[in-house]
């Protein structure tokens, strides 16, 4: 068993000379026949079985997770092109293996256009997504050949008009996210009523409006809200070919949960709205082409976090009421017991300044799973033992560095591990050195074969 970067390192994968033996590298190079890549659990047991293991937390990520994500986008939804939103995991083996599939991309700065490029992946597959851009990055879109760019207000006109005056625009259109927990309505999209006004301006300054996109939300909790958001692309559509536009382009943006989402609709139910709403609204034939922006879809589930535990403290929890009185003396009705069932404080290696800025930025809520245990593996396991209370905290300084406030769990001791599943969206791509503390590795696997097929 392998991890694929004992064969290729991460950085090769963005110069194309390296790019172009990957393939061979995967396999045996006297067989051809594919390697024996572990499951997730086989490659954390590799990391942190041995006596000499290293304590550095670090990241598996499957790739065979994201192809069977990707398999069932064309099975739920066929008639619908993802292009994969960078931000949500940049991370290179993902982008290398995505482009390889034929997943084309969301960028939203010229870093992530520029990285996409750097993949050999043809412009014309790059959507540039975000409706505010700098003057500077509008202009690397236009040397490089990148024309689909997004819009939702008349200053960004006039800036396309001045820099990139062929770019075929798409028009944002605010979406209702009041049930979305990523709320992105107060940042971006055009409201109805000014969507004409806007439309307008485009067809004075002569730009070429192709279409409108809009985004629901992240962490959507009503699937509903995809198919309403489609009957405003329709009204902003009808209103731009009364106008004489063309529009020939949607774009339903990103919001599709993980299969790991604990509540809300699953993507099978939203697809199967979109489906319906989709062919009752953009029929098949009527020449329209769609498009949407994935991001965590594709990743969130793909990556499992591993993580030390480095110290902790045994909270009394008994403690009566000390107090230092004015005379700095030490005054207490019941003196403290450590009682049988104290509380615990868990610190381990990656936080909330690293991989866990998710619970910030993403609101999300993660769960700590035992890896190991006094010696013993435990992944996938439930360890029936006697739980006590405890709250989790990451390595730095700051109090704000707290990943779980309050669950229990069975004891854990120090040198003891912890895993986190479902980290690929939104982690370490936002992930700081705060503190000193450096970013958590990769380790990549493939628990399907067939993703060799496609470096
Ligand atoms: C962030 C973002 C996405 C991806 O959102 P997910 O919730 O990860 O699917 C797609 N499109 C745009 C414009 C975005 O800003």
């Amino acid at each position: 068993m392998k991890n694929i970067l004992e064969t290729v390192s991460a950085n090769e994968l963005t110069s194309a000379s390296a790019r172009s033996d990957l393939k061979s590298r995967l396999t045996a190079e006297e067989t051809r026949e594919p390697i024996e890549f572990g499951s997730v659990a086989e490659l954390m047991a590799q990391q942190v079985m041995p006596e000499d293991a290293s304590e550095e937390a670090f990241f598996v990520a499957d790739l065979g997770e994201v192809y069977r994500q990707y398999v069932q986008w064309h099975a739920l939804l066929p008639s619908v092109e993802p292009f994969y939103a960078v931000k949500c995991n940049p991370d290179p083996m993902i982008l290398h293996f995505l482009a390889k599939l034929g997943v084309n991309f969301d960028c939203a700065s010229l870093k992530e256009i520029e990285m996409v490029l750097s993949l050999g992946v043809d412009p014309c597959r790059i959507i540039f997504a975000n409706p505010c851009k700098q003057a500077s990055h509008i202009r690397f879109a236009y040397e490089n050949g990148i024309t689909m760019m997004t819009f939702d207000n008349a200053d960004e006109l006039h800036k396309i008009k001045r820099i990139h005056p062929t770019a075929q625009l798409v028009l944002r259109v605010l979406t209702d996210d009041s049930k979305a927990l990523c709320k992105l309505g107060l940042k971006f999209g055009a409201s109805l009523d000014v969507t004409g006004t806007l439309l307008q301006t485009a067809k004075d300054l002569d730009l070429d409006v192709i279409g409108v996109s809009f985004h629901v939300g992240s962490g959507c909790y009503d699937a509903g809200a995809f198919a309403d958001a489609v009957h405003r692309a329709r009204f902003v559509f009808d209103q731009g070919m009364s106008l004489g536009f063309n529009l020939n382009f949607l774009d339903i943006g990103g919001g599709f949960p993980s299969p790991m989402i604990k509540n809300g609709p699953t993507f099978p139910e939203i697809a199967a709205i979109l489906r319906t709403t989709l062919a009752q609204l953009f029929p098949p034939g009527c020449g329209v082409r769609i498009i949407a922006e994935p991001g965590r879809y594709f990743v969130s589930s793909a990556f499992t976090l591993a993580c030390n535990v480095m110290a902790r403290r045994m909270v009394i929890r008994d403690s009566g009421t000390t107090a230092i009185n004015t005379d700095g003396e030490i005054v207490n009705d019941s003196a403290p017991t450590m009682d049988d069932h104290p509380a615990f404080m868990y610190y381990i290696n990656d936080g909330v300044y690293g991989s866990f800025n998710c619970i910030m930025f993403d609101h999300q809520s993660v769960e700590p799973l035992i890896l190991k245990r006094r010696g013993v593996y435990a992944y996938g396991e439930k360890v029936n033992d006697v739980r006590y209370d405890y709250s989790m905290w990451g390595p730095t300084c700051d109090s704000i560095d707290c990943i779980v406030k309050s669950d229990s769990l069975p004891e854990l001791n120090i040198g003891d591990w912890v895993y986190f599943e479902n980290m690929g969206a939104y982690t370490m791509c936002a992930a700081s050195q705060f503190n000193g503390f450096q970013k958590s590795n990769v380790l990549y696997t493939t628990t399907e074969q067939s993703v060799l097929e496609h470096f």
